[in-house]
């Protein structure tokens, strides 16, 4: 997921060792079958346009994609890979020729091009996916899962600025999680979780500046091509991480109207800055500052 990961854990001290490990061994087995920079199955997806859905961590991700883009109106939409691919994210970001966008946004459209059985995903010819959006947020829910089956009182797994963490209700830890300020690098608010995940997306860390001046970032807009304009960026408070994740990545394309037209209960609290020329704006919904979150 090119990406750093920290994990914290309350256990008793001679199982922690054997935590840690079993955690970091799953987040790294994760990153290589769930990324399309590494040479796993995802890979070899882009490069074969079908794989087999017979791994279940493939299979969920695949599973909560499918259903996460249409719940975003399609904002959040896998196949956008073939965008990012051509801008040029991550290593080498340049504005590419309009016939480019145009002949690559032929090439994305989840629902149109890519078929999914119970056991395998099929996609049409040249499409490239990419579940960066999501598989964070996964890996970090199946991590933190892991973590609290094997005994842990309380744990809280990070990864790439995805959070998910929780505490035995009888162990009763409140985790007190940071939401970054997307210009200067500090800290916009702290959010108290006592279980659930907080995910946060913008255009801070992975951009580039046009020559006109524009800010444009690694998130595309699956309908325009172009990077998403739709918020700096948005921080997203829900039970799951994985739905964390990929809505947070959707508002930043489609903000606070993409916000309005989510399913009731979907998500429990949303957080979007915006700037424009009278400067930032900070814009809170739902249950921000309670606990527990459930
Ligand atoms: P995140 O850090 O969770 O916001 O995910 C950003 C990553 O998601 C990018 O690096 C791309 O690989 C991928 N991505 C970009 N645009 C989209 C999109 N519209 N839908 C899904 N994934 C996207
Ligand atoms: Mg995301």
């Amino acid at each position: 997921m090119g990406t750093m990961a920290s994990i914290i854990v309350y256990c008793p001290p001679d199982t922690a060792e054997a935590l840690m490990e079993e955690a970091q061994r799953l987040v790294h087995d994760l990153d290589r079958r769930l990324s399309v920079y590494e040479d796993g199955r995802l890979g070899r997806l882009n490069e074969l346009g079908t794989a087999s859905l017979d791994d279940a961590d493939l299979r969920a991700v695949v599973t909560a994609s499918d259903s996460l883009q249409r719940i975003t109106g399609g904002a959040f939409d896998p196949t956008a890979g073939g965008l990012v691919r051509l801008w040029g994210f991550p290593a080498s970001p340049a504005v590419p020729a309009r016939e480019g966008i145009d002949s690559v946004l032929g090439l994305t459209g989840w629902e149109r091009l890519v078929s999914i059985s119970s056991d395998s995903i099929v996609m049409a010819p040249g499409v490239m996916v990419d579940f960066g959006a999501a598989a964070k947020g996964y890996a970090a829910d199946r991590a933190y899962a892991t973590l609290m089956d094997m005994g842990a009182s309380a744990a809280l797994v990070e990864i790439g600025g995805e959070v998910r963490c929780g505490s035995r209700s009888d162990f009763g830890k409140v985790w007190t999680v940071g939401i970054r300020h997307p210009r200067d690098g500090g800290l916009l608010d702290t959010v108290r979780v006592e279980q659930g995940a907080l995910a946060t997306s913008g255009d801070y860390e992975c951009f580039f500046i046009d020559s006109a001046g524009h800010r444009l970032s690694h998130i595309i807009d699956p309908s325009s091509g172009y990077p998403a304009q739709g918020a700096v960026s948005a921080s997203v408070l829900s039970r799951s991480c994985v739905v964390a994740d990929a809505v947070a990545t959707a508002l930043v394309i489609g903000g606070w109207e993409l916000a309005d037209s989510l399913p009731e209960g979907l998500v429990r609290a949303i957080l979007i800055v915006e700037v424009d020329d009278d400067g930032m704006r900070v814009g809170r919904r739902g249950e921000w500052q309670d606990s527990p979150n459930g």
